[in-house]
C-alpha cells in the first residue's frame, strides 16, 4: 500500500536520506526507530507529501506522491499524520477540532460529520470532553483527540511521529492503548517511536534508520530481540 523506493533527500548540501526504501502492506504496522537526526521525521514527511525529495519514488496505492502535484492535497487527506506536539486548534473545542477537516476539506454535511466525530471520540474515550478546549485537557487526552481528528478524515493509513515523546510518563499508556486498538482494527500505520515495548508487541516489522539509511529491518522480535547490525545493537543498548 505504501511503497518508498530509494528516496534521496537533501537539505542544502546535507543529504539526510540516502536511498531509503520501505514497503508497508495494507493493515501492517511498521515501527521506524533510530537515533535523533537519523531522518525518521523526514521519511514520514516525504510519504505525506510535506517534503519534496530529489530522487526515488513514493507510491500510495500505486499513486505517486509528489508534493508539487495539484492532487497532493487530496493525497494528504488519505494519509493521516499524528505529531509529537498535538497541533490542535486552541480556540476550538474538541468536537470542532475533529469535525473541521471532514466539513471543510471533505465537504461532509455538518450533522453527519458531528455524529461520526462523536463516535470517534467515544472510541478514544473522550466523548464526554467534546465541548472542552484543548487547554483543559491533559497531554494524553489532547493526543487522543489528535488521533480522533486524523481518523475523522477516513485515511487509508496513519503516520505517527513520536506520538508519546512529549507526554508525561504516566500519560503514555493511554495513547499507546488507543494506537493498539487501531492496529487491531487493521489500520495501516507507520510509527516512529522510542517505545520499544509497544514496537515489540504491536509492530509487524521494525526498521532501524541510521544517518539516512535503513541498516536493519525485520520482524520486531528479530530486530529488537536479536539485532544483527552493530549500530542497531548500540542504539538499543543506549535506549533500553
Ligand atoms: P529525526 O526525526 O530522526 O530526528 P529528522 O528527519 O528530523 O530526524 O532530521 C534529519 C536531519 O535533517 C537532521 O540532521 C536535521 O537537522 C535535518 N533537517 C530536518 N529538517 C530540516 C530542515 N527543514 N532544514 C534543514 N535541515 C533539516
Ligand atoms: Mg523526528
Amino acid at each position: 500500500m505504501i511503497e518508498v523506493k530509494q528516496i534521496h533527500k537533501c537539505f542544502g548540501k546535507h543529504e539526510v536520506l540516502k536511498g531509503v526504501s520501505l514497503q508497508v502492506a495494507q493493515g501492517e504496522v511498521v515501527c521506524l526507530i533510530g537515533p535523533s537526526g537519523s531522518g525518521k521525521s523526514t521519511v514520514l514527511r516525504c510519504i505525506n507529501g510535506l517534503e519534496t525529495y530529489e530522487a526515488g519514488e513514493i507510491l500510495i496505492n500505486g499513486q505517486r506522491v509528489d508534493s508539487m502535484s495539484p492532487s497532493i492535497h487530496q493525497l494528504r487527506t488519505r494519509v493521516g499524520m499524528v505529531f509529537q506536539r498535538f497541533n490542535l486548534f486552541p480556540h476550538r473545542t474538541v468536537l470542532e477540532n475533529v469535525v473541521e477537516g471532514p466539513i471543510f476539506v471533505n465537504r461532509i454535511a455538518p450533522d453527519v460529520a458531528k455524529k461520526s466525530a462523536m463516535a470517534l471520540l467515544e472510541k478514544v474515550g473522550l466523548a464526554q470532553r467534546a465541548d472542552s478546549y484543548p487547554s483543559q485537557l491533559s497531554g494524553g487526552q489532547q493526543q487522543r483527540v489528535a488521533i480522533a481528528r486524523a481518523l475523522a478524515m477516513q485515511p487509508q493509513a496513519i503516520l505517527f511521529d513520536e506520538p508519546t515523546s512529549a507526554l508525561d510518563p504516566e500519560l503514555v499508556g493511554e495513547v499507546l492503548a488507543v494506537m493498539r486498538t487501531l492496529a487491531a482494527d487493521g489500520m495501516t500505520m507507520i510509527v516512529v517511536t522510542h517505545e520499544m515495548g509497544f514496537a515489540k508487541e504491536v509492530a509487524d516489522r521494525v526498521c532501524f534508520l541510521h544517518s539516512g539509511t535503513i541498516v536493519e529491518e525485520g520482524p520486531a522480535k528479530d530486530v529488537l530481540g536479536a539485532p544483527q547490525h552493530a549500530r542497531t545493537k548500540d542504539f538499543l543498548r543506549r535506549i533500553l
